[in-house]
């Protein structure tokens, strides 16, 4: 057997009984006497194809291919993964009882059938749930949010939904306090496969109290107003730096600096960057003291400057459109520079401003009942 596939042998009828009757055909309890044959139950993920699964079990090359051939119509068995689980029951004197594969939430049940097999296919039955947690930050969202028990993807959809208000890696004070409830449903065997934040809040020293719910596809908060932005809070965008760093085991906690008309954020060399509102690149080369620098130009006069990049993203040069939240470079320490650090600057007309204290009201909004059901999702959370 196969790294992490399972075997167990019942012998029949009691053995049926207790572990083997869900994955067998109905009837397939008939064919045991009371010294019958033992039914060996093997479960566990497609490590080795199907064929080797079929194989370890006893089944010869004819029952073989016929399984493989009434798979085939509904399932391509060359695509296969280490996550598809499967259930099957032969008994020790060759015969297949019974299968079950399930990939992409379907369900493909194999049973005996007059000279060969049939499939059932199926959807496979997920159950909804939602969770509400609460706590306080100790050293960083990430840590203390996982610490209390919400899912990595789930804490990703939250700092998205306040990706335009909070700066989730510089603006985190230790006493902040969070809270969010969530909707998910979850496969049969507890994996979850979809997750949906239903209201949140952030409430920070630095950033006040920030909240929102979801109504339509969207994010509200307690007065109705989108939490969508031109701008997002910071360039260097949470989900993208989480990504980049989960396979490095590093979470950084970034700082920022203020040394001259912009801001500059201490980070490791590498870290994504990205575009703070949709626009198109005006420059993406070196340029003296700057370095590698990316300037791009959004609608209303606005103007944002990337400065000290390790490298570009693929595909940044002049002319370009580039889409809030792409990754527009990494960070580096290029031009006049005295360490890893991201120089970013905003302009509107030419003049420069102070990006952490711009103030916009979200142009989209929702009123009358959309806004009472927003408000009341968000006020359940306390
Ligand atoms: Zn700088």
């Amino acid at each position: 057997m196969s790294g992490n596939a399972e075997l167990r042998t019942f012998y029949l009828p009691a053995a049926l009984l207790l572990a083997a009757a869900a994955l067998l055909p109905a009837g397939g309890c008939g064919r045991g006497a009371p010294e019958g044959p033992a039914v060996v139950v093997s479960s566990g993920t497609f490590t080795s194809s199907l064929d080797a699964v079929l194989k370890s079990g006893g089944l010869d090359d004819r029952e073989r291919f016929l399984v493989s051939r009434a798979l085939r119509k509904d399932l391509d068995l060359r695509r296969l993964r280490p996550e598809d689980p499967y259930a099957v029951s032969f008994s020790t004197w060759g015969a297949l009882f019974g299968l079950k594969i399930t990939r992409d939430l379907r369900e493909y049940e194999v049973k005996p059938s007059s000279g060969g097999y049939a499939v059932e296919v199926r959807d496979v039955e997920l159950t909804s749930a939602s969770k509400k947690l609460s706590g306080e930050i100790r050293s960083s969202l990430w840590e203390s949010m996982s610490a209390a028990g919400v899912p990595a993807a789930v804490i990703l959809d939250y700092a998205d939904i306040f990706s335009w208000s909070v700066d989730f890696l510089t603006e985190v004070r230790d006493g902040d306090r969070w809270a969010l409830s969530w909707d998910y449903s979850s496969d049969p065997a507890g994996k979850v496969v979809s997750q949906k934040v239903t209201a949140a809040y952030y409430d920070g020293a630095e950033t006040g109290r920030k909240s929102a719910a979801a109504w339509g596809g969207g994010y509200y908060d307690e007065t109705g107003d989108s939490v969508r932005n031109m701008f997002l809070r910071a360039p260097l965008h949470y989900r993208r730096i989480s990504s980049y760093f989960t396979n490095r085991r590093f979470h950084p906690v970034l700082k920022i600096f203020r040394p001259h008309q912009g801001i500059d954020y201490a980070a490791p060399y590498g870290t994504p960057v990205s575009a703070v509102a949709d626009g198109t690149v005006t420059w993406a080369a070196w340029k003296g003291a700057n370095g590698r620098l990316v300037i791009v130009r959004h609608g209303a006069g606005y103007e944002t400057t990337y400065g000290h990049l390790s490298r570009f993203a693929g595909g940044v040069r002049r002319g370009r459109r580039v889409s809030q939240g792409d990754v527009i470079g990494y960070v580096g320490s290029s031009g006049l520079s005295s360490g890893p650090h991201l120089d970013f600057r905003i302009k509107l007309r030419g003049t420069p401003l102070n990006f952490l204290k711009m103030k916009y009201r979200s142009s989209v909004s929702v009123s009358g009942k959309a806004k009472e059901a927003v408000a009341a999702a968000i006020k359940a959370l306390d």
